[in-house]
């Protein structure tokens, strides 16, 4: 399984694209697809067509906002069905974006769905709920990978023993709301039976301080946008 961030910055990022990780083994999965992620696709050289199934974490726009242009191209290009997996109102989101454009649905071929535990081209996709102000989901993918999505750290994804996570970290310290700081990561690390973690998603000023960061932490990577690795 191969593992590309595609986008690792948040909403108010101007350098960075917004939330996207490209999972590619017998299928290509995007696991969110924020502002920039699209444009992304063309520098690790995949193409619209070539995408099985996007998995949104949850509704905010820094997560779903190239969805609407990636069906867009898919249907210029007579792309075949997309799988569009997401949390409850998962499905009212898409329907908003096509009766806003509703020429689309002539020949766009797509299914949403809302499960919580599925199979993508023989992939084994598991969900867990996470703490976020909106409805939110971590996905676990074929029990190797985990990618949390926007939450507070909490116990449960750091007990899955799996070959990485990737974790948002937000926020720099003292800060509290529905993501993770350093202080409320370290709790969880000491958990962690990952072999690998990656932290993604640190708003700016978060990311000015991210060696004082790491080495608070004392484990760890800092995901950087178009950085791969292979489980
Ligand atoms: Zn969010
Ligand atoms: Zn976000």
């Amino acid at each position: 399984m191969k593992v590309t961030f595609l986008g690792t910055g948040t909403a108010v990022d101007t350098q960075k694209a917004q939330s996207c990780v490209l999972v590619e083994d017998s299928a290509r999965i995007l696991i969110d697809i924020g502002c920039g992620a699209f444009r992304r696709l063309g520098d690790v050289g995949v193409r619209v067509e070539e995408i099985d199934a996007v998995l949104i974490t949850h509704n905010h726009l820094d997560h779903n906002a190239d969805l609407l242009p990636l069906l867009k191209a898919r249907w210029l290009e007579n792309a075949g069905k997309l799988e569009i997996y997401g949390p409850p109102g998962t499905k009212a989101f898409v329907e908003s974006l096509l009766e806003a454009f509703p020429y689309l649905r002539q020949k766009l071929s797509f299914e949403v769905n809302e499960e919580s535990s599925f199979e993508v081209c023989g992939m084994k996709v598991e969900t867990i709920p996470t703490f976020h102000s909106i409805v939110s989901r971590a996905y676990v993918i074929d029990g190797a990978l985990v990618v949390s999505g926007d939450t507070r750290a909490f116990p449960e994804l750091f007990s899955i023993e799996c070959d990485a996570l990737i974790h948002e970290l937000s926020l720099p310290s003292g800060q509290s709301d529905f993501h993770t700081t350093p202080e409320n990561m370290k709790e969880c690390l000491d958990k962690a039976k990952a072999e690998r973690i990656f932290y993604t998603h640190m708003y700016p000023h978060a990311y000015a301080v991210k060696d004082d960061i790491l080495a608070f932490l004392g484990f760890g990577e800092i995901a950087e946008d178009l950085m791969s690795f292979s489980i």
